[in-house]
């Protein structure tokens, strides 16, 4: 019997796929928005009741689920509006952000913090996150059995937010996501699904550091993201 989250998965690949065909004009299938909104909605399910992001938090304050717990300086649950529309979520936290217990506040989230304003955004406004909450040693990627570990208090975050948009930061938050070994330069640049939401895969701002440019990139992305925020560049 297949598991929540492998029918989960299947579902988004469905709607990934339609969507990309639609937009290769593909004759033959029918990927109408009706279509899509009816596949969208099989695996739609409420966020648990009573539960905020605030007890998911409390709940997982001493998480040992995973090796991860045994360096960190603070589990770095994530930030932001718990009603927002756009969640940010990239792969793990660094050393300044496992010191402070808060995503994104080192030279990559000072880059992140300004990519907000430029949306006419604030941190607060928004949600901030990462798919492992407890800094890899070294800032290594984090292995698979951490991921698996970890990605229920993810799941939980996106399913009590409910954003319109979420945006992958960096290829390894966006093939964790989308389950997929498709390079960044490949998945960024369109939307796809993430549990039925609407996902933007673009470049990590650690990733803009090294290669600035690449900035014109993710302002194109970024403007997509707040097109469907109803937003003006
Ligand atoms: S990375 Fe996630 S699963 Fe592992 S110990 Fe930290 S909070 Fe728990």
């Amino acid at each position: 019997m297949m598991s929540d989250r492998k029918i989960q998965n299947t579902l988004d690949e469905i709607v990934n796929t339609l969507e990309f065909m639609k937009t290769l004009g593909v004759a033959g299938v029918d990927c109408s928005s009706d279509i899509l909104e009816v596949v969208k909605s099989w695996d739609r399910k409420p966020a648990t009741e009573g539960q905020t992001l605030a007890s998911v938090q409390q709940a997982y304050q001493d998480c040992r689920r995973c090796a991860l717990s045994k360096n960190r300086s603070a589990i770095v649950f994530g930030e932001g509006d718990p009603h927002a529309d756009l969640v940010f979520v990239g792969e793990a936290p660094g050393e300044q952000e496992d010191l402070q217990g808060r995503p994104f506040v080192g030279p990559a989230g000072e880059l992140l913090t300004k990519i907000i304003s430029a949306m006419k955004l604030t941190r607060e406004s928004v949600y901030i996150c990462n798919i492992v909450k407890c800094r890899p040693p070294s800032n290594r990627n984090p292995l698979p059995i951490e991921i698996e570990s970890c990605s229920p208090i993810l799941k939980r975050q996106i399913d009590l937010i409910r954003p319109k948009v979420i945006c992958a930061l960096g290829g390894f938050a966006a093939r964790t996501l989308l389950s997929t070994d498709n390079s960044i330069t490949m998945l960024r640049g369109r939307f796809h699904r993430y549990q039925g939401i609407r996902l933007m895969p673009t470049y990590h701002p650690a990733h803009l550091l090294r290669h600035p440019e690449k900035k014109r990139d993710v302002w194109e992305d970024i403007k997509k993201i707040m097109a469907e925020l109803g937003a003006t560049p």
